[in-house]
């Protein structure tokens, strides 16, 4: 995606702060001599910051705005190490909130929806940006926060809420649910917000038929504002950024070079008018690619297709690059199987194993249905992985994200 002039103007004046705060990323710039960038060359020429320079900075690093200024701060949650703190400006807080009543608008949500939100609240950004972007549009917000279905269920009947906002396997847990309390009827959702994780084709048909809705996916990461940067729209060809807060751009995860638009690549972040911790080339891992060309929406702004996987997650067996999204493409395949899956890859006998746990109902042969997917999976991939199938249900669910690669080799 080419820079424009007024995203380098704003990208000039992210640089002026970030040294002048003598943040890590500022002296970065300093260290390389440079103050500012006239074009896409030069811009391109700026070093990346990664998740391990914000862990660096901890706890207060990244600030760079004025004590005085900042009102809030949230954390990303580290599994590993210290957690990244990101400060934000009362600017921040407000833009980050028109980002979000964006989105909503994008899925056709108005003041008149009554919008449930069970993302977590707290030191993360989730529950409070799907909030804070609700109440700026002029919703009715339900702030439920995760967990104890019981009570979201009857919230969800009692208030009348018309639109869910979850992650995808909170949203398959309680579109189980309802099916099997029988209560469809007295659900009145329209509409689905869904974040914070990859999911399937598979998985996004299932939840939108058994609880009619329809589904929107929502993008953000905390250490750039949040969830809400960007969201896909009714015509559901990914999902469109706000290039008036970020500039997005793809690049090779290997050779770090830009690629161009259409290609798969890891996406890159900048912020533009950022006060409390302007980001400059973040590399978030996530893999996917730049839309080109106008969606039939009309909107104007651009689009990043849904996220493919995390670079990451790239796996190597036999030699082989694989990605959990090839795995699913196969999957999607075969109807008898259901959205879940695990993959669990170890080292036996000096080979690198890959096996596929799927799921299935007990009208098939699994041995059959095994040897199928392995096939499959091979003439595809190129690597032959031992395929378990199982009766359905027996996968773990998860109201947080789903864990579906266990990598045995590491642990
Ligand atoms: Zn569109």
């Amino acid at each position: 995606m080419q820079i424009t002039a007024t995203q380098l103007e704003q990208v000039n004046k992210q640089i002026l702060a970030l040294v002048a705060a003598g943040s890590f990323y500022g002296k970065k710039l300093e260290d390389a001599g440079i103050s500012g960038v006239s074009s896409q060359e030069e811009f391109e020429k700026l070093p990346f910051s990664e998740k391990n320079d914000l862990r660096e900075a901890y706890p207060l690093g990244l600030m760079t705005a004025p004590e005085e200024k900042i009102v809030r701060i949230h954390s990303s949650s580290g599994t590993t190490g210290l957690p990244v703190i990101i400060p934000y400006t009362a600017k921040d807080v407000d833009d980050w909130a028109i980002m979000f009543k964006r989105c909503y608008e994008m899925a056709g949500i108005t003041n008149m929806d009554r919008i449930q939100v069970t993302p977590g609240y707290g030191l993360w950004t989730a529950g409070i940006g799907f909030q804070n972007g609700a109440e700026k549009l002029g919703a009715m917000v339900i702030p439920m926060g995760p967990g104890n279905t019981d009570k979201q269920l009857q919230m969800m009947m009692d208030m009348k809420s018309t639109v869910l906002c979850s992650t995808s396997s909170y949203a398959l847990l309680l579109a189980e649910e309802i099916e099997k309390r029988g209560i469809q009827e007295q659900i009145h959702l329209k509409k689905g917000v869904i974040g914070s994780e990859r999911w399937g084709e598979k998985m996004r048909k299932r939840i939108s038929e058994e609880l009619g809705i329809e589904l929107y996916d929502i993008y953000g990461l905390t250490e750039i504002y949040g969830p809400g940067i960007g969201i896909s729209c009714k015509e559901d060809t990914g999902m469109h950024y706000w290039d008036d807060y970020i500039y997005i751009e793809i690049v090779d995860p290997v050779t770090l070079k830009p690629i161009p638009d259409g290609e798969l690549g890891e996406v890159v972040i900048t912020t533009l008018v950022k006060e409390g911790a302007p980001l400059i080339r973040y590399r978030t891992h996530d893999l996917s690619r730049i839309i080109p060309g106008e969606c039939a929406c009309g909107s104007r702004f651009p689009r990043l297709d849904t996220i493919m996987g995390r670079s990451d997650d790239m796996m190597k067996i036999k030699g082989v690059n694989v990605f959990p999204s090839q795995i699913e493409e196969v999957l999607k395949e075969f109807p008898e199987v259901s959205s879940e899956y695990q993959i669990r890859i170890s080292h036996l006998d000096g080979k690198d194993t890959m096996r596929l746990y799927v799921e299935t109902n007990g009208s098939v042969d699994f041995m059959d249905l095994a040897k199928r997917i392995a096939g499959t999976v091979k003439s595809r991939i190129g690597f032959t992985p031992l395929v378990k199938v199982v009766e359905l249900g027996l996968l773990p669910r998860s109201e947080k994200k789903s864990k579906r690669v266990i990598d045995e080799r590491y642990e």
